[in-house]
C-alpha cells in the first residue's frame, strides 16, 4: 500500500514543474497525506479534480460544472444496509453537488444542490467516523452526488481519522489522472459506475464528453491499485449500445473485480423527458443481460 501511494506522489510529480518539486521533496517533515492534501489545494486554485478542468479558482469562491466551491457539504451519513452484501453497514457520507447530470438520477435533489447541506469540518467528520466504527460500520463511502468535487476535504478527514478502517471511494469516475494519483494508496476500495458503453450515450444522458477514454483508464488504474467492485445499472433499450461493450470490455481488461450486474433502474428526475428511458427494464432485458454476462464469461457476480 504504501510503495502505491509513493508511486501514485512521483506520477503526480512527473507533472509538476521543478520549483514545485523542490518545494515539496523539501517538506521532509510531512507525512505523504499532508503533501497530497497540499497538492490537493493547489489543484483547487484551478480545479481539475474532474476530466471538466473548469479552471476555476475554487479557494476565491469561484464554481464550475459541479456547483462546488471550497467548502464540501453533505447531506446526510448514516449505516447504509443497502450497498453489496460484503460492505454492510457501511458508513455512508452523501456529498452535495456532481460532475454529471444524468437524466434519470435518483439523488438529484443531492447531485444538483436543491439539499444545501452541512459543512464539512474534518477533525468533526473524523469523530463522526469513529462513532459509527463503533456502532459497526466495516468501512467508510465517500458518495454524493459525487465524491470528486470533495477531494481535497475527503482527504483531510482521512487525516483526521485516528481509526483503521477502510476507505471507499463510491464515484462515477470521471476523475482527472491527477485526482487518481492522488487518491493511489489512500483509498482500499473503488466502488465504481460503468454506465455507459459509448460516448453518444454518455453526453446524451449525463451531458459528459470523451466518457469512454477517461472512465475505462481510471478503472484500469484502480484496478492496479486496490480493490474494485464495478457497478453497472442497466437502462431500457440500452442493452447492445452500453451493457454488451461494457461486460465485454471487463472480461478483456479487468476480468477479477466483483461485478455488480444492477436491474433496479426507474425513470428518476427527467427521464421522462427520453421516451426510451421512461420505464423500467422488461424481462427479456434482464435476460439478455444475464445472456450477455454469461457470454463473456464474467463469473465474479455479487
Ligand atoms: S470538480 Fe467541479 S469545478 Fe472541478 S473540474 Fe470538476 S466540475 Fe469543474
Amino acid at each position: 500500500m504504501i510503495m502505491s501511494f509513493v508511486q501514485g506522489l512521483d506520477r503526480y510529480f512527473a507533472v509538476l514543474n521543478n520549483d514545485h518539486k523542490a518545494k515539496y521533496l523539501i517538506a521532509k517533515e510531512k507525512s505523504l497525506l499532508d503533501l497530497k492534501i497540499e497538492l490537493a489545494n493547489n489543484i483547487l486554485q484551478s480545479c481539475h479534480f474532474c476530466e471538466r478542468r473548469c479552471g476555476v479558482n475554487r479557494l476565491a469562491k469561484e464554481v464550475g460544472y459541479c456547483g462546488v466551491d471550497a467548502i464540501s457539504r453533505y447531506a446526510s451519513e448514516f449505516l447504509h444496509y443497502g450497498e453489496e452484501s460484503e460492505l454492510v453497514p457501511s458508513h455512508t457520507i452523501f456529498f452535495i453537488g456532481c460532475t454529471f447530470t444524468c437524466a434519470y438520477c435518483q439523488n438529484w435533489d443531492i447531485a444538483n444542490r436543491v439539499v444545501t447541506g452541512t459543512p464539512v469540518l474534518p477533525e468533526r467528520m473524523a469523530e463522526i467516523i469513529a462513532m459509527r466504527k463503533y456502532q459497526g460500520a466495516k468501512n467508510v463511502n465517500f458518495v454524493g452526488g459525487e465524491p470528486t468535487p470533495h477531494l481535497h476535504s475527503i482527504l483531510r478527514i482521512m487525516n483526521a481519522c485516528n481509526i483503521n478502517t477502510p476507505m471507499i471511494w463510491n464515484s462515477n469516475m470521471y476523475c482527472s489522472s491527477e485526482t487518481m494519483d492522488l487518491l493511489s494508496g489512500v483509498i482500499d476500495i473503488y466502488l465504481a459506475d460503468f454506465r455507459y458503453g459509448n460516448d453518444e450515450c454518455a453526453e446524451k444522458y449525463s451531458n459528459v464528453k470523451d466518457y469512454w477514454s477517461i472512465t475505462t483508464r481510471n478503472f484500469l488504474l484502480a484496478y492496479e491499485d486496490a480493490e474494485v467492485i464495478l457497478r453497472h445499472l442497466v437502462l431500457p433499450n440500452h442493452l447492445e449500445c452500453c451493457t454488451k461493450p461494457i461486460v465485454e470490455w471487463i472480461a478483456e481488461h479487468i476480468p477479477r473485480i466483483r461485478f455488480n450486474l444492477m436491474f433496479q433502474y426507474a425513470p428518476h428526475y427527467k427521464a421522462s423527458q427520453h421516451p426510451e428511458l421512461n420505464r423500467r427494464l422488461g424481462y427479456e432485458e434482464r435476460r439478455r443481460a444475464l445472456e450477455i454476462v454469461r457470454d463473456a464469461g464474467l463469473r465474479n457476480l455479487v
